[in-house]
């Protein structure tokens, strides 16, 4: 593909993943987390100016944010916000990110080579990849993650805006853009300042496989259970010893092993183990714990309330104790009182010759935290496959659409 050829949105695509912008769990109390999400924060401003937006600004913890005016006619219509995230997630290498166009012929999909050895993906094992044969595919070289996730959204957003301030004659509503950091941990949306942004209601561009509209999400929280032991030689263990690895073992078995995430998929919740470490005199666990439903939910941290309570009932002492932290909330609570904003986002897939999916996110969004503050926002696609791996590809063609869609989208607010 030629250069001068290249669609605009793929360029912007190419130039942001080259950036690093991983973000760490390690340094989640400060915003944002990592300082190198400042250099796609400030690449994106300068883009946003040269283009033509108005009130562009980076906050001191990175936000970017950016104001296109109504088209001539649509000034009375609620601003609408659009949202993408700065950072990639640190589940795999996110750094020296080298993108490549692999032109797909089907079966396995090989992104790299890596010591020698193929890094690729099947399509027994990612639905829709076997119908993606002929289409150019972005990848990386197998060593590091892509960043589709979220750059694809930040791209389209940004691809969307250069096109409306190019082309006065595209109806839409007055828009708010931002670019969030630190989303992969957490947190965000939570330093948006919701009343300066101005919008009476978003969408999150930070999902799948094109098509895929989201505004349901899980009931989140993190449950850690601890177990005390008592230790002793155990050539003089009998009768005395309290071994903290085998209680959590015990625990472990009381829980239902069909409530695991590797056996549960559209609106099953789980419980996962995510780490464990013991001896003999103390052992911890970390769970997670989601569900779409509020009362099953709850119903899943009392389960866990009753395990300990069950150990605790046979020991000398208290021996199990359970800390819950709530994480997030499923956000159907409050966008489930906006229909439209569904409603038009099928009809904006639909003219675009998409056919609209509307599915659970199995997961959080930054749209949970906003909807719950107050700005309304379900989640739209982005063409992006596999992410937090290195196998994350996506799709040009996925990237082109996704800018008409939104053409579509605002087209309706106007
Ligand atoms: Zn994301």
């Amino acid at each position: 593909m030629s250069e001068s050829n290249e669609p605009d949105v793929l360029s912007r695509f190419l130039r942001y993943v080259a950036v690093n912008t991983q973000s760490s769990d390690e340094h989640s109390d400060r915003v944002p987390s990592t300082p190198c999400q400042f250099d796609l924060a400030n690449l994106l401003a300068d883009e946003l100016r040269a283009m033509g937006a108005h009130d562009v600004e980076v906050s001191e913890n990175a936000y970017v944010t950016a104001h296109i005016p109504a088209s001539e006619g649509a000034e009375n219509a609620p601003k609408l916000g659009l949202i993408a995230h700065l950072d990639t997630t640190e589940a795999a290498p996110g750094a020296n990110v080298k993108p490549h166009i692999v032109a797909y012929e089907g079966g396995e999909l090989v992104c790299g080579i890596v010591d020698g050895e193929p890094v690729s993906i099947s399509p027994d094992r990612i639905p829709g990849l076997a119908a993606l044969a002929g289409e150019n595919l972005i990848c990386t070289d197998g060593t590091t993650l892509l960043g589709a996730d979220d750059k694809a959204g930040v791209a389209e957003i940004m691809a969307l805006a250069a096109r409306l301030l190019t082309d006065p004659s595209i109806p839409h509503p007055a828009l708010g853009i931002c670019f969030c950091p630190d989303e992969e941990i957490g947190h965000g949306a939570e330093l948006l300042d919701i009343p300066a942004f101005g919008c009476t209601y978003a969408y999150t561009v930070d999902g799948g496989p094109v098509g895929e509209i989201e505004w349901e999400c899980f009931n989140a929280a993190e449950a850690t259970v601890r177990f005390e032991g008592f230790s002793i030689h155990p050539g003089d263990a009998k009768d005395r010893m309290v071994n903290a690895a085998n209680l959590f073992v015990e625990y472990h078995n009381l829980l239902p092993s069909v409530a695991r995430p590797e056996h549960t998929e559209g609106y099953e919740g789980f419980i996962h183990l995510c780490s464990v470490s013991g001896t003999v005199t103390h052992a911890t666990a970390r769970y997670i714990v989601r569900d779409h439903n509020a009362a099953k939910f709850q119903a899943k941290l009392d389960l866990m309330q009753r395990a300990c309570d069950f150990m605790n009932a046979q020991q000398d002492q208290v021996r199990v104790t359970l800390e819950i932290k709530h994480e997030y909330r499923n956000m159907a609570e409050i966008v489930g009182d906006y229909p439209q904003l569904i409603d038009v986002a099928k009809e904006a897939f639909s003219a675009s010759d998409v056919e609209p999916r509307v599915i659970p996110i199995r997961g959080g969004t930054d749209g949970a935290q906003l909807s719950f503050r107050g700005l309304p926002c379900p989640n739209l696609s982005t063409g992006a496959y596999c992410c937090h791996g290195v196998n994350e590809f996506i799709p040009v063609s996925a990237l082109v659409k996704m800018v008409d869609v939104l053409e579509q989208l605002v087209r309706r607010f106007a």
